[in-house]
């Protein structure tokens, strides 16, 4: 079980953008690195043509990966930056715990829901990296 899912709301820790808060969007380089929505924002350009035929060259803004060491899971019961315990109920169960509140973060999942996310997050990484591959040209 990954201890960051896309959707959890984090908090930076370190570096430039200490102390924003936003949602993890994505994952890059073996999840090593995240993308948080609206932090570290770096500008981009576009080549004349890339957007489509005859369509002007423009400046976009993109998040930027931020290292997961970086960044901290906000406790959506206590709502302070946390870190996370995985707790195992009846053996079957997974459940992320706050290590502040005890609480858990987000319903259990079982061995059988967690095969099949972690089929689906492969495909998402695919898609990902070729992403990715394609903003650095
Ligand atoms: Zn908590």
């Amino acid at each position: 079980m990954r201890k960051l899912r896309i959707g959890d709301k984090v908090k930076i820790i370190a570096g430039k953008e200490k102390g924003k808060i936003g949602k993890v969007i994505g994952f890059v380089k073996d999840r090593e690195y995240v993308l948080v929505e609206g932090v570290n924002l770096v500008t981009k350009f576009i080549k004349k043509g890339w957007l489509g035929e005859g369509k002007e060259g423009t400046k976009v803004k993109v998040e930027a990966p931020i290292h997961r060491s970086n960044v901290m899971v906000v406790c959506p019961h206590c709502e302070k930056p946390t870190r996370i315990s995985i707790t195992i109920e009846d053996k079957t169960h997974k459940y992320r715990t706050c290590k502040k509140c005890g609480k858990y973060i987000d319903k259990g999942v079982s061995k059988q829901e967690e095969k099949q996310k972690a089929s689906e997050s492969k495909t998402k990484k695919r898609k990902t990296t070729r992403k990715v591959k394609e903003s650095k040209i």
